[in-house]
């Protein structure tokens, strides 16, 4: 959302080109909504969503722990002040030598959905505590995960038993309902399973501690959705209803509701055109598109809000484009975007809800346009 705080920078530091400004007080805002919703669960923040130095420092200095996907995020957040033990190496897919190199900076607790990485961090990092990804259906999330993350919850006990043989601590389960999910009964299909899981290796003398509910709370974009408080009143019912009274101990790990709101891109109109005379709708160009940190328009699944400072004129559906040579580049066209009649080549608009996905997900110099810039203030 547009802050005050990320107004005035916008006007007195005047940055040129498109640029993402994230405003660390919405940050801190959000850990705090999170703690305070979730006592009893430890933050474990997605780097990957935005791993700039100043958030990574202000989420180690509220207390925040840290869910890594390769060496050089765990040194990012090692950088920020996190000791190893508020580190979790969270990817399913780790080369064995990155495992080893994690292992060696204290960290302890890693992701597996296979007896074949079982074995990698069984060699890499012996006496390690593991926990096993289930798959599920990413139904109800606009960037669903489904499918390449995870197995199915009988694979899981056979993955957690083999983690016990080589010598791991089979340490508990975990799964992500996919990102940006507002569907809240997500967590109880697999709140279920895990449940489920816990019986099953308790029976065969292995009694699994924590439970990861992973990712998934939404930011607001165009639509409303639930607040964080109302997510986690439906996690807490499904985990007494799957588990009793023997609650396990539970971890989350958001990026995007953690940092989305707290972003706004300045970008600038390149080009107003039309196909032809008797085009119905104009093309919008914009210096920033796919390439330039806007890659979850794939699809169209997330859409932006989008301002400017003529928003008051008439409107009218628009197709909105990056600048790059690739037909790829085309942001909103299945589902045209209203913008006023009125904007201009040169006006500024401002995409909000950015603070998530974005500067990660630019390319480094696709048709020579450079990353997208980053303040954070
Ligand atoms: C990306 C990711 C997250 C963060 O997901 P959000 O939907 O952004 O909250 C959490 N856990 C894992 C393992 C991830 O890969």
């Amino acid at each position: 959302m547009m802050t005050d705080r990320i107004r005035s920078f916008l006007e007195t530091r005047r940055p040129e080109g498109p640029c993402l400004i994230v405003d660390l007080d919405v940050v801190r805002d959000n850990y705090m909504t999170f703690r305070n919703a979730m006592p009893d669960t430890r933050i474990f923040y997605a780097v990957k969503a935005n791993p700039a130095p100043e958030i990574l420092a202000l989420l180690a200095s509220l207390g925040s722990s840290f869910d890594t996907a390769s060496v050089q995020e765990i040194e990012m957040a090692l950088n920020a002040g996190a000791s190893p033990d508020r580190i979790s190496f969270g990817n399913t897919i780790k080369k064995e030598r990155d495992i080893e190199k994690a292992f060696a900076y204290g960290i302890d607790l890693f992701a597996v959905d296979s007896v074949e990485e079982v074995q990698k961090v069984a060699r890499a990092a012996p006496g390690a505590r593991v926990f096993c990804r289930i798959l599920t259906d990413g139904e109800g999330a606009e960037w669903p995960l489904s499918r390449k993350f995870g197995c199915v919850p009988a694979m899981a006990v056979d993955v957690l038993l083999h983690a016990r043989d080589l010598g791991l601590k089979a340490y508990g389960i975990s799964f992500h309902v996919g990102s940006q999910q507002t569907r809240m009964g997500a967590w109880r299909t697999a709140l279920t399973e895990a449940a489920d899981i816990f019986r099953t290796l308790a029976e065969q003398g292995i009694q699994l501690s924590m439970v990861n509910l992973g990712g998934g709370f939404p930011t607001r974009y165009v639509k409303d959705v639930p607040a964080v408080e109302a997510y986690a009143g439906t996690i807490r019912t499904a985990l007494l209803e799957a588990f009793g009274n023997r609650l396990p101990e539970t971890i989350i790990e958001p990026g995007r509701g953690m940092v989305g709101n707290a972003g706004v891109v300045k970008a600038e109109v390149v080009l107003i055109s039309r196909k032809s005379e008797d085009d119905d709708k104009r093309w919008v160009f914009l210096d920033i598109g796919k390439f330039g940190g806007l890659a979850e328009t794939m699809d169209e699944s997330i859409r932006y809000p989008i301002r400017t400072a003529r928003d008051g004129d008439a409107m009218e559906d628009c197709v909105i484009a990056g600048p790059t040579c690739d037909s790829a580049d085309v942001l909103y066209e299945k589902t045209p975007y209203p913008l006023p009649l009125s904007l201009t080549v040169g006006d500024e608009i401002f995409i909000e809800s950015c603070g998530a996905y974005t500067t990660t997900y630019a390319s480094v110099a696709f048709n020579g346009f450079p990353p997208l810039a980053s303040y954070v203030i």
